[in-house]
């Protein structure tokens, strides 16, 4: 190895380490906090009607006999409960599956849209472009993904309120076909949308045409997103890690929102 191959190198590893080192300072700094916005897996998730619930078997929980201690439970599921992806499979046959969703895809800038007060509690509303402003914040065309804050995480430890059960049917407030419309034309640089109710489309939906656009369009659906604890609208990156099922058409996921302490001015 001649000295200039030598010299290249050291400034390429040194290069790593500093750009490295910086990421690290930035994120441990304390001037970054990490937001749970996932709903726990227990027996109290809530699932989609004929959906396989959460069932959690405790099978090992007990000390041997040398005195260490030895746990192991198992657990089943549905695809589609709780904090979870809805991979654009799901109403896309051409779509990704879980297992392909790109991490490029999946740890992107987060953007909050609360609409809380203009939903005000109401399971029957429906959003439509012009509650939004004339545009919506899209993250300066970069990629990102959008969630829409319906106010509905409050109702989430009343399955019945949270659903609006009511005959067998569903009532709680969503998107409209319009927006969806509106999000992948006019926003291609978003990934994924999400909502803090139980699916896109609103409750009483029987054509599914919000989940039908987006999945159609190549973005990801995330669904009952925990919104308890306030987020700022911008200057978050989410991290969204489903479970890495291959063939999923949905996964359990945890989400995490990585924001800074003081609202930034700017992205
Ligand atoms: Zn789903």
């Amino acid at each position: 190895m001649d000295y200039l191959t030598l010299a290249a190198l050291w400034f390429l590893l040194l290069g790593c380490t500093l750009a490295d080192k910086r990421l690290n300072e930035v994120l441990f700094s304390g001037d970054y906090e990490f937001i749970d916005l996932t709903y726990p897996f227990d027996n109290q998730t809530i699932y989609w009607l004929g959906s396989e619930e959460f069932k959690f078997t405790k099978k090992t929980a007990m000390f041997q006999r040398d005195g260490s201690w030895y746990a192991s439970n198992d657990f089943t599921a549905g695809e589609h409960g709780g904090t979870h992806i809805d991979a654009p499979y799901h109403f896309a046959v051409q779509g990704l599956q879980v297992g392909q969703i790109p991490l490029n895809k999946l740890i992107v800038p987060l953007i909050i849209v609360d609409i809380a007060s203009k939903v005000n509690d109401d399971p029957n509303f429906v959003l439509y472009k012009h509650h939004l402003d004339y545009m919506l914040n899209d993250n300066l065309g970069r990629p990102c993904i959008i969630i829409f804050k319906f106010g509905w995480s409050k109702f989430s430890w009343d399955k019945k309120r949270y659903l609006g059960i009511n005959n067998g049917g569903l009532n709680f407030p969503g998107l409209s076909a319009e927006v969806a419309e509106w999000i992948v034309t006019s926003y291609k640089n978003v990934v994924g949308v999400g909502v803090d109710v139980a699916s896109v489309d609103p409750g009483s939906s029987t054509d599914f045409s919000v989940h039908k656009i987006l999945s159609r369009a190549g973005l990801y659906n995330i669904e009952n997103v925990n919104l308890e604890r306030s987020v700022p609208d911008h200057g978050c990156t989410a991290l969204v890690m489903p479970m890495k099922i291959a063939k999923g058409s949905g996964a359990p996921l945890r989400l995490v929102a990585i924001c800074p302490k003081q609202k930034p001015e700017f992205f």
